[in-house]
C-alpha cells in the first residue's frame, strides 16, 4: 500500500498558453478563481464542453499555503503543492483558457451577458459566471502591521516558521488555527507568546491543552494587539489587557496573525445577495441570488472550508451552469 505522495516531484504542468482571453468574443462560462473549486469547476465545465474561461490571480490559492494534507480521499498524505500539481495536470488534458495573474475587481450585467472587469484593465463577457474567488486572512488592522509584511508580521505559520528558528514570537488569535500554529511554532522558535481577545482560548481543549502545557508558551487572554513596533523589522508588539486596561510590550520578532478569514467577496458585493459575513449567498446549486451567476468553496455560505468540499461545491457550481445554459435562451 502507498504510504502517502510526500516527496513526489512532478512536472509542472502547463495551462494550454496558447490559448489566450479574448476580449472580443461571448464565453459561455467564465471562472473567477484558481484554487480547489474553481479548478475542480473547471475540469467539470470543460467535459460539458463548454466554452470556458477561468480569470484567476494564482493557480491553488490557500492548498498552496498548506504543508501536508491529511484529509482529502485518495492521497493518505501529500504536499498542498503536490495535491496543486495533480489539479494542473488534469485541468491541462482540457480545452479551457485559462488566465493567470488576473484579479476581477468587479461584475456586471449587460444585456444577456456578464462582464469582468480587471484590475490590469481587461474586460471579459460570458452568459454565465462561477465566483470561486475563496477567502484570505482577517489583517490585525493596527499600525504598523502593514508595513512589516514579511519582515516578521506572516499569516501563515506553515508557510513562514522556519523562517523564526530561535526566535521569540507572538501567535494572535486563540482559536483552532492560532493554536495549531503556536504547536508548530512550539518546535522551532524560543518563546511563543499567545495572545487571545476571549477570556479564554476558544479553541479544541485538546490543542488548548496541548499549549497550556508547554512551558515555551506565555498566554495573554482578553488582550488586544494595539501596534506592531519595528522599523525595518518587527522588534515587539504592543498589547493592551481588556481587564486591567494595562499596555505591555512583548519583545518579539515575528508576528503570526490567526484571526480567522474574510471572504474574497468585494468583487461580488454590488451584484449578488451577501450574507451578514460577506459570504455570498448560495443555494444547494450553487446558485445565487442573480440567475447565471454560480459561487463555489469557501467565498460562499457553505458550512465548513475545506478543500473536498470547495472542490465538490465546484463540481456543483459548473453543473449548475450547464444546466442553467442548455434550458435559457
Ligand atoms: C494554512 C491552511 C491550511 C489548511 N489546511 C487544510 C487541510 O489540511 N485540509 C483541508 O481540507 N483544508 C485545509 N485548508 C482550507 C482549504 O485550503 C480551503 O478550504 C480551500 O483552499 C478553499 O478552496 P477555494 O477554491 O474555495 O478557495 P481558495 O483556495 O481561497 O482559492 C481562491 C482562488 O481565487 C483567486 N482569487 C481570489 N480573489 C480573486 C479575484 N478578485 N480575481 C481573480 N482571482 C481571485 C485566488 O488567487 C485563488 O486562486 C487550509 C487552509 C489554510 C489557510
Amino acid at each position: 500500500m502507498s504510504q502517502g505522495n510526500i516527496g513526489v516531484v512532478l512536472p509542472d504542468y502547463q495551462l494550454a498558453t496558447e490559448r489566450v482571453a479574448d476580449e472580443g468574443k461571448v464565453y459561455e462560462l467564465i471562472i473567477i478563481g484558481g484554487g480547489p473549486a474553481g479548478l475542480t469547476a473547471g475540469v467539470y465545465a470543460a467535459r460539458k464542453r463548454m466554452d470556458v474561461l477561468l480569470l484567476t490571480q494564482d493557480i491553488g490559492g490557500q492548498v498552496m499555503l498548506t504543508g501536508e494534507i491529511e484529509n482529502y480521499m485518495g492521497y493518505e498524505r501529500i504536499t498542498g503543492e503536490e495535491l496543486i500539481a495533480r489539479f494542473k495536470e488534469q485541468l491541462s488534458h482540457q480545452e479551457i483558457t485559462v488566465q493567470e495573474e488576473s484579479r476581477v475587481a468587479s461584475i456586471t450585467r449587460g444585456g444577456k451577458v456578464f462582464i469582468a472587469y480587471t484590475d490590469e484593465g481587461y474586460s471579459y463577457r460570458a452568459r454565465t459566471v462561477i465566483i470561486a474567488s475563496g477567502k484570505r486572512s482577517r489583517p490585525l488592522d493596527v499600525p504598523g502591521e502593514e508595513r512589516l509584511v514579511g519582515r516578521g508580521v506572516s499569516y501563515c505559520a506553515v508557510c513562514d516558521a522556519p523562517l523564526f528558528a530561535g526566535r521569540d514570537v507572538a501567535v494572535v488569535g486563540g482559536g483552532n488555527s492560532g493554536l495549531t500554529a503556536a504547536i508548530d511554532l512550539i518546535k522551532i522558535a524560543n518563546k511563543v507568546y499567545v495572545v487571545s481577545a476571549h477570556s479564554s482560548l476558544p479553541g479544541d481543549p485538546v490543542l488548548v491543552e496541548q499549549v497550556e502545557q508547554t512551558p515555551q508558551v506565555d498566554i495573554f487572554v482578553f488582550c488586544d494587539v494595539q501596534e506592531v513596533l519595528g522599523r525595518e523589522r518587527v522588534t515587539g508588539i504592543r498589547i493592551r489587557s481588556r481587564q486591567e486596561e494595562e499596555e505591555r510590550t512583548l519583545p518579539v520578532q515575528g508576528v503570526f496573525v490567526e484571526k480567522g478569514f474574510l471572504p474574497n467577496s468585494e468583487l461580488a458585493q454590488d451584484i449578488v445577495k451577501l450574507s451578514e459575513d460577506h459570504e455570498i449567498i448560495i443555494d444547494l446549486g450553487c446558485r445565487t441570488s442573480v440567475p447565471g451567476i454560480f459561487a463555489a468553496g469557501d467565498v460562499t455560505t457553505v458550512p465548513e472550508k475545506q478543500i473536498i468540499i470547495s472542490a465538490g461545491e465546484g463540481a456543483k457550481a459548473a453543473l449548475s451552469a450547464y444546466n442553467y445554459l442548455i434550458t435559457t435562451s
